[in-house]
């Protein structure tokens, strides 16, 4: 044999058409741990188990009968201790001096199982990573919609209680805070907006007299009764609110001293034209307009001292603080 192809760096087998192995290098021989007389004249099926015989007689023969040659047929061959390694086969028939030989050139194949099994265990290590990202992003999109829904409950939450914080509880008008804060606003607006706009007080005329006769319920029915009456009947920027007791205040925007004393009076004429489970209820109203030179307290003391007017001729009736004399 040719030194080269003798030590060439793969190994070199050269079989008869009925398997007999004719020849082979030392490079194999060395890989194998044989003795090349432990291997001429041999078949070379006796370096197979049976499931490589079988690969070797469905691929191997076949191919070579039908092409003349045999590319990267994968095969384990035994070593002299039995061991079975993985080789990568090329065959080819030669015909020499009229008989038929069949070279094969054989790659071991560990170095390339390895990395093939690193590369499958890195797929998998990947697919795995990704899996365990989508779930973690599931997850975390799940948290997110939590998140926003109880964001939405939170708010929805908040206006409900500052919905509650200005409301009073008994007649469902606004209460005497809220009413507070409106007429700040309104008085701190009024330098820029030069808006008339005037305050109602209304209350309820010998109020004690309806609990003391049909009872403190009654009397809370007659007041529930009264603020939807208020609220029926002020217009949409009006704010109606509960300002304590039997009293309720109206804040008229927009509104001069002859108007708000006409929307009083219609109020004090739908209120004593009402029928009420416990006879005839009537209010009386004070009324007062903003002018510059009011303060919240200024302009509430008016409207005070017009309430207790009508009070003082009579009771049902309306006093604008503009009819009575300064002072
Ligand atoms: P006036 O015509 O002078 O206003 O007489 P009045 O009886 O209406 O006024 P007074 O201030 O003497 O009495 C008000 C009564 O209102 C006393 C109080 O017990 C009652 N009152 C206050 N708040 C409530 C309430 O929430 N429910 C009931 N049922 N009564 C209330
Ligand atoms: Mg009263
Ligand atoms: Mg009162």
């Amino acid at each position: 044999m040719d030194p080269r192809l003798n030590e060439a760096p793969c190994g070199y087998v050269s079989i008869t058409h009925e398997g007999l192995i004719m020849d082979v290098n030392q490079t194999f021989l060395d890989k194998m741990g044989y003795a090349r007389s432990d291997l001429v004249n041999q078949h070379v099926e006796a370096m197979m188990s049976t499931a490589n015989k079988l690969i070797f007689h469905s691929y191997f023969y076949p191919f070579i009968n039908l092409n003349g040659q045999v590319e990267e047929l994968f095969i384990g061959l035994k070593n002299s201790s039995g061991q079975s390694i993985p080789y990568l086969l090329n065959g080819r028939r030669f015909d020499h001096e009229g008989v038929e030989v069949i070279d094969c050139i054989l790659m071991q194949m560990g170095k390339r199982i390895d990395y093939e099994q690193e590369l499958r265990s890195a797929k998998k290590q990947t697919e795995e990573a990704y899996r365990e990202k989508e779930q973690a992003f599931a997850k975390l999109e799940h948290i997110h919609k939590e998140i926003e829904k109880k964001q939405a409950e939170l708010i929805e939450m908040n206006a409900l209680l500052v919905e509650l914080s200005t409301t009073d509880k008994l007649t469902g008008l606004k209460n005497r805070r809220f009413f507070q804060e409106k007429l700040t606003e309104l008085i701190d607006g009024y330098s820029r907006t030069r808006q008339p706009f005037s305050l109602l007080i209304v209350d309820i005329d010998h109020f004690k007299r309806i609990n003391d006769t049909f009872g403190h319920q009654t009397g809370d029915d007659v007041l529930e009764k009264l603020a939807s009456i208020l609220k029926a009947h002020s217009r949409q920027d009006d704010i109606a609110a509960r300002y304590g007791g039997e009293e309720f205040v109206i804040i008229l925007p927009n509104t001069d001293g002859p108007e708000s004393r006409r929307i009083a009076e219609h109020l004090r004429t739908i209120i004593a034209d009402t029928a009420w489970q416990t006879g005839t209820v009537t209010a009386s109203v004070g009324a007062a307009t903003f002018t510059p030179e009011d303060s919240a307290a200024t302009l509430l003391e008016k409207a005070d001292r017009a309430l207790y007017v009508s009070k003082e001729t009579g009771r049902n009736r309306v006093t604008h603080a503009m009819d009575l004399p300064q002072g």
